[in-house]
């Protein structure tokens, strides 16, 4: 294949898609906003699921690095009451290996050739040449020809509106991020509640979800069923007071639990929730396409980094096998993709009912146990 690809987006997805494409010889540019690869803290735990995370990075030949980078213990899962009573507690794993973002996405910059990701090129604008061809401009003027581009510059994608009118709309519900670090030493009553992987306490509406990353690092995202409104009445400039705030929501929740939210040692970050339709996909459009949460952002889920290095390897692959055709490398990616990607945002979305509905948290309890 001698068409270069360009990609938009140095994310899990576009990451892998270049990785993948470079595996089978064709080569690739990565255009990247962000300023560096250490540019914005890649905080988070990923499972890496087996049906889709996986076999994406032994597509990209990376499954020896990848369980290199594995956190034994991770998998582990509490539920607890707002009292603090143990409901669940289940240390087992279940092929689901855990890992930390930033050192998934180091491990795939490492992969690629020098020189594949240009930083600091933030796309402004996009616009079609005629006969496949695009132009790609970026905030500092310049612009970059091409004859196949991929957005993989996720949920406000400016590579999307060549393909579809959709954006994301607000879910109904937001996030608030905190940080414990330390917490064995420090918070050890919070430590011990979160045990060695994932917490959860939920009531309906609203819950605190922590997870222990590296040693006793401990991260929270607590979610509130509010309208964007409520949120933008709280000053996050005001971290202890805006903590104080969302705390007041957990008013009577066992201190060890809302301590992830009051005693929170990074200044608490609001991470607005959107989707785009569950059923979101487009018409072909010569030499464009989308993958990852460009085209089919979810309520997070838990699949939405697995969905997006699984649909790098995927056009990558189709790329390779299709070395002259690439609208029918195309086309067939898509074919694939769109009712991949309505299954997973339809059960993400059961997922939050699961979650946050009326029945939680015993809907949950139910779901790992087994029981209808
Ligand atoms: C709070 C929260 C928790 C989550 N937890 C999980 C989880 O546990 N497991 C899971 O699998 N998924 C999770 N997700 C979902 C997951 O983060 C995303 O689905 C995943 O990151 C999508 O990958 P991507 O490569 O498509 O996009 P992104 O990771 O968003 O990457 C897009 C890249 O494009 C760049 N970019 C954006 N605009 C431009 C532009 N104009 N020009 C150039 N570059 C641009 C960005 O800087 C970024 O580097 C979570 C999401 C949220 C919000």
């Amino acid at each position: 294949m001698t068409t270069h690809v360009t990609i938009i987006g140095a994310g899990l997805g576009g990451l892998t898609l270049a990785r993948v494409l470079h595996v089978h010889g064709i080569p690739a540019t990565v255009y990247e906003a962000e300023a560096s690869p250490t540019a914005r803290s890649q905080g988070g735990m990923l499972d890496i699921h087996e049906d889709n995370g996986q076999p994406a990075l032994q597509a990209a030949d990376l499954m020896d690095a990848f369980r290199g980078l594995v956190l034994e213990g991770r998998e582990a899962t509490r539920i607890l009451a707002a009292d603090g009573t143990v409901l669940y507690d289940d240390d087992s794993t279940r092929g689901r290996p855990e890992v930390l973002r930033g050192e998934l996405r180091r491990m795939l910059l490492d992969s690629l050739p020098a020189g594949t990701v240009r930083w600091g090129h933030k796309v402004s604008g996009v616009r079609a040449l005629g006969e496949g061809r695009h132009e790609v401009t970026f905030a500092d003027g310049s612009t970059a020809t091409t004859s196949l581009l991929v957005g993989a510059d996720g949920a406000w994608s400016r590579v999307r509106p060549l393909l579809s009118t959709a954006t994301p709309e607000y879910i109904g519900r937001s996030f608030v991020e905190t940080y414990l670090f330390d917490a064995d030493t420090r918070h050890p009553a919070t430590a011990k509640a979160v045990g060695g992987g994932s917490l959860f306490t939920l009531a309906p509406g609203k819950g605190i979800q922590a997870h222990r990353e590296n040693g006793g690092t401990l991260h929270t995202y607590v979610a509130l069923t509010k309208p964007q409104d409520w949120f933008a009445a709280i000053d996050f400039t005001d971290p202890a007071a805006a903590a104080a705030r969302i705390a007041q929501e957990f008013a009577g929740w066992a201190p060890e639990l809302t301590a992830l939210i009051t005693d929170g040692e990074t200044p608490p970050v609001l991470r607005s929730l959107n989707a785009l339709p569950v059923d979101h996909r487009w018409d072909r459009v010569p030499g464009v396409t989308l993958l990852g949460d460009a085209a089919h952002l979810a309520a997070p889920n838990g699949e939405g980094a697995n969905l997006a290095m699984y649909d790098g390897a995927e056009l990558g692959k189709a790329l390779a096998e299709h070395p002259d055709a690439i609208e029918t490398a195309l086309t067939a990616y898509e074919q694939d993709l769109f009712p991949r990607s309505a299954a997973a945002a339809t059960d993400g979305a059961d997922l939050h009912e699961l979650l946050f509905g009326d029945e939680a948290p015993r809907s949950l309890v139910n779901m790992f146990t087994g029981h209808a």
